[in-house]
């Protein structure tokens, strides 16, 4: 039985993105990804068919890969009966120091885009050190810097 840490729910062994809220439960191979130096010119702004998004939380070594649906919650929430959404909780990653809100943001896949909206976290929101204002939905690109309060993320596209 593996547990997410995400939502609670007990996936059959072996399984790789848990089958609630889509979650990797196992250490992705990212071998595959170019990384194109520090230059963000060019990249894509487009998620991959498979809608697998990567999240490096600064100084952790072990990204948070999730198989996007519709709608990521991004805070300190460890369980939910809330099937339509995805929880990803950040209290692993030092999120109460940090400052971050129980629901403090959401991403939204629509298609091969990915948007961010805050959600009126205490807080707030930057992308690549800009507030992002409350109720304003920014699309994203691959290898966005997201501040979550004082929590650094670094957001990638899985080709
Ligand atoms: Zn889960």
């Amino acid at each position: 039985m593996l547990l997410c840490p995400h939502c609670g729910h007990e996936n059959r062994a072996g399984t790789i993105y848990c089958e609630r809220c889509g979650v990797a439960l196992v250490p992705i191979p990212l071998s595959t990804r170019k990384f194109e130096g520090d230059d963000a010119v060019g990249s894509t702004d487009q998620l991959g068919t498979d809608g697998v998004l990567i999240l490096q939380i600064e100084n952790d070594e072990t990204p948070i890969v999730v198989q996007m649906r519709r709608e990521v919650i991004l805070g300190r929430v460890t369980e939910t009966e809330d099937a339509e959404r995805t929880y990803i909780n950040l209290l692993p990653y030092g999120a109460d120091e940090a400052g971050v809100s129980r629901r403090h943001a959401r991403l939204l896949r629509d298609g091969q885009a990915v948007y961010l909206l805050d959600l009126n976290s205490t807080n707030g929101t930057h992308i690549n050190g800009e507030p992002l204002p409350p109720g304003v939905e920014k699309r994203l690109r691959d290898g966005d810097e997201l501040t979550l309060g004082r929590l650094k993320l670094y957001i990638y596209f899985k080709p």
